[in-house]
Parts: C-alpha cells; structure tokens; sequence
C-alpha cells in the first residue's frame, strides 16, 4: 500500500508538471520551430519542432507539445519544408582541377552536404576529402574512388582535355593488386572499375573490395556483359552504362565481337578504342533491344543489389539541352572567367545542335530503363558527373532529381536517391540521410514544398552542415538568430 501510494503521487506530480505549459530552453542549440519535414521514409509531418545540438537532431517534436522559451535560437519554420542534406553522388573534384576549390562552396550552397566522388587522381582527390574531413562544417563529406581502375589502353590518360588523367591502366592482374594496395592505403571508401579491365582484372578488383570490407562501383567492362559483371560482384554501375549491349537478342555475337576488337585495337589510344566498339555496337543493340532478355538482365541486378547511378541528366543532354536555359547558365558566373565564358559559348552552340537518330534511341533506352530499374525495386542514386558536359557543381543535382521524376518516378522518391540510398550504399543510414534524433544536423529548409514540385528542391532558405547554418546575407537579415 506504502508503494502504490509513492508511485501514485509521483504519476500525480508528473501529471502536474504535465499539464503546465512549460517552455524550454536549449543551450547552445538551434531551434527550428513549426517546420513540415519531409523525411525519405516517412514522409511529410506538419507541424514540427526540430533542436540541433553538437552537429546532431537532438529532438524532434510537435510544435505543440515542444514549447520554446523565446531565449532560444529560433529558426521560424512555418510555411517552409525541411528535408535532409542532399547528396550528389556522382562528382569529379579532379576533372577541371581549377574548379575543386569552388566546388565546397557549390555544393553545400545547392543543399549538398554529402558527396562521392567517382574517379580521379587520388592524391588530388584525397587532398579534399582530408580538407573536408579537418572542417566538417565547412564542407560537404567527400566519399572517394581513387582512380579509375582501367585496363590498357586505358580511356582517361590525360592525352587531351576530354580525357584528363583520372585512370591508371593496369596491365596485368598483378598490377592490380599492387594498386589496390595503395588505394587502400590511401582510405579511399570504394572502388571503380573501368571499361578496359580484362574479365580476370575485373573479378580480381571485386575479390579485393570485399576483402577490405568496400564497394566496387563502375562501368561494365566492354569485355564483359552487364550478367556476369553482377555476378562477380559488382555493386553499383554508373550512367547505365553498356546496358544496352546486354539488353539486346544478338548480345553473345556482340560481346564476341568487343573482344576481337579488344585484342585488335591493343595499340590504339584508349578513349578512340572504346569510341569506336561504342559507335559500332550501340545502335545495333538498341535496334535488337528484346524485353525477355532486358527483364533478364534486371532480374540479376535486383537479385544481385546492383546500385544504379543512371546520371540521367548526363545521359538524355541532348534531349533535355538544360544547358541552354538562361537561368541555368547564370549558375556558370561561379565558376572561374575563362571556364564560365567557354561553357557559355558551348552551350549556346550545343542548344542548336540537332540530336543524332542514334542519340535519341539511347536517350529512349534509358528514359526507359530508369523507369523499369525504380519499378523492379533496384536501388537508385542521384549523381551527375559534375562538372563534365557543363553540369554545374549544385545546380547540376536538382536538374538530374528533375529528370528522374520526369520518368515517372514520385518526388519522394526521386528525394531518397539523393539522401537515404547514398547514406544506405556507404551504410551510414544510421547517421544521416533522414531526419530522426541523432543523425548529423545534414538539414536544408526549403520555401516550398518538393513533394509538390520537385523543382522546389532549389528554393532554398537555409543549409545545415553538422548543425552549422549557411544562409544568404538577404536572408540573415530575417532570421532571428542572426540579429544582434
Ligand atoms: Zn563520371
């Protein structure tokens, strides 16, 4: 009787203080009050208070229920959307190396907090991840490949200004091993693999991730077909490429055929080799394109968990010519003078060029294979090659989150592509890509709603960086937490 008469007085106190309205206070946090979040896997929820304290959500509650002494740091949400830090993750810091030191600054303005970059110079590369890693909130997370992992002739050795040297070719499958070796050394997070790789290197490169507990990401070897490419355990691919060389009824006389090409052309530089197997096999597959044997295929690649990367902005450019947009091109003025001016001329030629019977099949395929991949449940991740073919650093992923839900794909879940699946493919779903209590405060507040309008991912009001905040001068003057 003493007992329950003890507990029902504390339940009794609990429920006095419960019934006060009490107004709390958060040291040294970040309050963003009467906000809709849009989480990947739950969805819209009104009315919602979020407190970020050391870089991380430290609660989340109704507006209602979480009442906030006016002391606090107070971000006004009402009206806006909270999702999480985006990610691209297809970007080269070391493809125009006089663009890497702007592009901290491009990405997280464009709500990019997380980045995997996907190929280049590894000592380059890692340069930024390391800078990135000393001022986390500075600066996006760069997850990193190293090099291109290529046979020889190997496409990207930096014999001309499209193919800067972001590979090494590998000419046996001991020298793969050794640069394996270095690239481990070097903490690079996964591993891409590259169109010239023998079968033997292929399988050597995928044996060796697994072995250091890491993924191989990559184009499907022209020596190979997209089945056996899964099966010796490739986790993702990159811009669907050479798809379509498997998807097609003729596909075993066409690989046939890229091999004899393979050891006839050992001595042609490496970018006109691939050129010339791509020009004499796509068109061919994609007229023999046979549904059978494209379900085949994507049977094995959702059995096998094979991430794809469509960078559909990239693959349908002449097409969706996204470059020709005055608005778009406004994005070019952050870019270095002489870069800025070259785009713009390109790209003003480029939004006249017709585009090629040819290309407008392998846009089709892909518009198509986009769609099939979201509805076979294959995971997708918005990435987009940034900054090749004029993709701005930024900007560049809302045009590709755009193109995605222009397949047909629900803004929801065009959004989870680019926050929830690149934090799951790194198993770091735990610690960012949704908005719940104890993930990094990766957070973007948003004007209006991308549920709505998927265009609505670039209106953008405030980045959230591991809990520090970005925001334009026109906007601080709004916000109460900037005043003095
Ligand atoms: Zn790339």
């Amino acid at each position: 009787m003493k007992n329950f008469f003890k507990i029902f007085t504390g339940l009794y106190i609990l429920f006095l203080v419960s019934c006060q309205p009490k107004e709390l206070i958060f040291e040294d946090s970040i309050c963003i009050q009467n906000i809709s979040t849009i989480d990947p896997m739950d969805g819209l929820k009104e009315n919602q208070t979020v407190i970020i304290t050391n870089g991380k959500i430290h609660k989340i509650g109704n507006t209602d229920s979480l009442l906030l002494s006016a002391d606090n740091n107070i971000i006004d949400g009402t009206g806006k959307y909270l999702i999480p830090g985006l990610w691209d993750a297809h970007v080269h810091f070391a493809y125009i190396e006089e663009i890497a030191p702007l592009m901290f600054d491009m990405f997280l303005s464009a709500g990019i907090t997380s980045v995997r970059d996907t190929g280049g110079k590894v000592d380059f590369v890692k340069l930024w991840k390391d800078k990135a890693l000393t001022k986390p909130t500075t600066a996006p997370r760069v997850m990193m490949a190293g090099p291109l992992l290529d046979g020889e002739p190997n496409v990207y050795d930096g014999s001309d200004a499209s193919h800067p040297e972001l590979s090494v070719g590998l000419s046996s499958v001991e020298d793969v091993i050794s640069q394996i070796e270095t690239l481990i050394n070097k903490d690079v997070d996964l591993l891409k693999a590259y169109e010239m790789l023998s079968p033997e290197q292929f399988k050597k490169v995928n044996e060796l991730a697994k072995a250091n507990g890491i993924k191989v990401t990559g184009h499907v070897p022209l020596s190979m077909d997209v089945i056996s490419a899964a099966n010796a355990g490739l986790n993702s691919m990159e811009h669907l490429r050479n798809l379509e060389l498997s998807c097609a009824s003729n596909s075993d006389e066409l690989l046939a055929e890229r091999q004899k090409m393979l050891a006839d052309g050992n001595d042609m530089a490496g970018g006109k080799l691939r050129t010339s197997i791509h020009t004499a096999q796509r068109e061919n597959a994609l007229k023999n394109y046979d549904e059978t044997k494209a379900d085949e295929v994507l049977n094995v690649l959702k059995e096998k968990n094979v991430w794809q990367i469509p960078t559909l902005a990239l693959n349908t450019f002449l097409s969706n010519k996204y470059f020709a947009d005055p608005e778009y091109q406004k994005s070019y003025l952050q870019l270095p003078d002489s870069i800025a001016k070259h785009w713009k001329n390109r790209s003003n030629v480029l939004k006249d060029f017709p585009m090629s019977e040819a290309f407008a099949a392998q846009v089709d395929f892909n518009l198509k294979m986009v769609k099939k991949v979201y509805e076979k449940g294959i995971p997708l991740m918005a990435g987009t090659d940034t900054p090749i073919a004029y993709l701005t650093p930024g900007l560049s992923l809302h045009e590709e989150l755009e193109a995605l839900v222009n397949t047909g794909i629900p803004p929801l879940e065009a959004l989870k592509t680019a926050t929830y699946n690149p934090a799951k493919y790194f198993n770091m779903e735990g610690e960012l890509g949704s908005i719940k209590e104890n993930m990094w405060a990766d957070l973007v507040i948003l004007n209006t709603n991308p549920l709505e309008d998927i265009q609505n991912t670039r209106d953008i009001e405030v980045v959230i960086k591991e809990g520090q905040i970005y925001v334009s001068e026109d906007m601080k003057a709004d916000l109460k937490i900037f005043r003095n």
